[in-house]
């Protein structure tokens, strides 16, 4: 079964790749985000020197991977692509950023996991292009320093206080970004139909859009799950019935919370009364993983205002009660 899953996510992924844009104008939404890296990208190359560093952060799924390779394409370098988990020691860094060639784009995704050795091999390397390293050990050890090409970092977080101030403030570039708007979910769903070669109704696609809870990964991965409904039933042609449908059964709601959003909201109202609790306790009562809940499902819950954080813990809405057809308490 497990062969099985890790077949199936390396699917996912290389399908995800297919998808990606190649050019910053073919990236849809994120215009401030955009329109700021047009200027920087333009700047760099008129004066022939590596972009500066750039930090980009906001929740999963929404284009993270996909800037930093179109940064790399829009200078014309090559991108090298790791993360901060699978980089154990300082020596696993020094042999990455020793094979870089000069302008080259280094992504580090999750790169609030770096462990702090390695982070401060980092500092000089950003600050100054250098490495400093300790060669042999005791009385005799001595410090070499190693020259690099220049480089960009473009690191990725889901939050950027996650960061330590001394890296977060190496970063030049800081750029957010948001969920989209339904209108820029659309044309995702709208171009990735077109690559896939499926007909989307007008209409379907809104749906679609309006349940991808602004994120142009899951939008992509609807369309997927529809299309595969579609094909079952013999049909080429996927209407706003058929869309529906496939989504009831797929389980995502009219707002594209899905089972887990619905047992952390119900779970929240069941159990605590509607809150406030810790978000460790009810991650515990419905046995998902609080770190996910905190960087998955939580950040949506919020920007839709069905949930709000407090002092005491996270607390539901009135809108939460409404959407479940509840009576809302006093
Ligand atoms: P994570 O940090 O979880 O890896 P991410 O933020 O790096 O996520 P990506 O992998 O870059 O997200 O994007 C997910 C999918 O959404 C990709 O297949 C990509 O093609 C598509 N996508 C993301 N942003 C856009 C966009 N602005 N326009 C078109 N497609 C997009």
């Amino acid at each position: 079964e497990r062969m099985v899953s890790a077949e199936a996510q390396h699917e996912e992924e290389n399908l995800e790749n297919q998808l990606r844009p190649q050019l910053l104008n073919q990236y849809i939404g994120q215009d401030k985000v955009k329109n700021n890296l047009k200027v920087f990208i333009e700047a760099a190359k008129i004066r022939n020197e590596a972009l500066d560093h750039v930090l980009l952060y906001g929740p999963p799924g929404l284009g993270k991977t996909t800037l930093a390779t179109i940064i790399a394409h829009e200078m014309g370098v090559q991108i090298k692509t790791t993360s901060g988990p699978a980089i154990e020691r300082p020596g696993d860094l020094a042999a990455i950023l020793t094979a870089l060639e000069p302008g080259d784009v280094l992504f580090i995704d999750e790169i609030h996991r770096l462990n702090r050795v390695v982070e401060e091999v980092l500092y000089p390397a950003m600050e100054d292009f250098c490495l400093d390293i300790v060669i042999g050990k005791g009385p005799t050890a001595r410090s070499v320093r190693l020259d690099l090409p220049p480089f960009t970092l473009v690191g990725a977080t889901t939050r950027a206080g996650l960061l330590s101030s001394p890296l977060r403030d190496r970063f030049g570039v800081l750029s957010r970004l948001d969920y989209y708007t339904n209108e820029d979910l659309k044309k995702i769903v709208t171009r990735t139909a077109e690559i896939y070669e499926v007909e989307l109704e007008d209409e379907a696609s809104v749906e679609l859009a309006r349940r991808s809870r602004g994120t142009p990964r899951i939008a992509n991965r609807l369309l997927r799950r529809v299309r595969d409904f579609a094909q079952v039933q013999g049909n080429s042609y996927i209407d706003y019935k058929l869309a529906i449908d496939a989504l009831d059964r797929l389980q995502v709601d009219k707002l594209g919370l899905d089972h887990i959003d619905h047992k952390l909201l119900k779970g929240i109202i069941e159990k605590f009364r509607g809150g406030p609790v810790g978000l460790d306790t009810i991650a515990a009562t419905i046995g998902e993983e609080s770190h996910t809940l905190e960087d998955v499902y939580e950040p949506y819950l919020l920007q839709i205002g069905f949930l709000q954080r407090t002092p005491r813990g996270r607390m539901v809405t009135y809108k939460v009660y409404e959407h479940f057809q509840m009576e809302v308490p006093e």
